[in-house]
């Protein structure tokens, strides 16, 4: 499903009148095309004038995107259970998301060492051993995010620099198997190194554009 920006903003303005839909969708998510997908996949969903609704799986979706590409998919679960929680014995948290108690510890360090989650050991009065009981820590992630953010920048940064440098001299195989600066298409003989077609030069304006566009994004959002 891939709608044009027009569409989207036809179908926002539909469901939130009253351009109440500029509170929930920034063009930050119309520039990033992952998110640009999802909202797509949203919004054939979402029923008119649920707003808060709509508001809150947007958000739910950078956090849970952010913690599956720093610590992995598979501690979404307990994300998602802990998230509004507070101090819950990870033998509750085991139970609650369906897994082991030995995998349940083992995601849950893996989301401490990032700090997104904080824990007190008690000492169990009838048992008699040390139970940990965790909490999740949003403002943690929050730093984590514009962490990310700043990196992503910089390596955003790095390639614009790279494509002004280089304008109009990349060279792109009509399969798309590969995109090679001129040193590199110079060395293969303008002949794509995996299927052996001519490559074309590539007009790189709309790349340079869109870094642009990106570069601008992160530095706003970074204000
Ligand atoms: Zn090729």
């Amino acid at each position: 499903m891939d709608w044009g920006d027009a569409t989207i903003i036809d179908r926002l303005e539909e469901g939130f009148p009253g351009m109440q839909y500029q509170k929930v969708v920034t063009k930050k998510w119309l520039k990033n095309e992952k998110y640009k997908y999802d909202l797509c996949y949203l919004l054939s969903r979402t029923k008119r004038g649920s707003l808060d609704t709509m508001k809150l799986t947007m958000t739910n979706k950078l956090i849970y995107d952010t913690i599956s590409e720093i610590i992995g998919e598979d501690v979404i679960p307990i994300v998602k259970y802990l998230r509004n929680r507070k101090n819950i014995s990870e033998f509750k948290i085991a139970e609650n998301t369906n897994l082991e108690v030995n995998t349940t510890r083992n995601m849950l360090y893996r989301l401490h060492d990032w700090n997104i989650v904080t824990y007190n050991r008690k000492k169990d009065r009838i048992k008699g051993w040390y139970i940990s009981y965790w909490t999740f820590n949003l403002k943690r992630l929050k730093q984590v995010m514009v962490q990310k953010n700043k990196e992503t920048l910089e390596k955003l940064k790095e390639k614009l620099e790279k494509e002004e440098m280089n304008k109009n001299s990349y060279f792109l195989c009509p399969n798309i198997c590969t995109r090679l600066d001129f040193d590199q298409a110079t060395e293969f003989g303008f002949k794509c190194p995996e299927c052996g077609s001519l490559l074309n030069q590539q007009d790189n304006t709309k790349t340079i554009e869109n870094l642009k566009n990106r570069v601008a994004e992160l530095e706003s959002g970074l204000k």
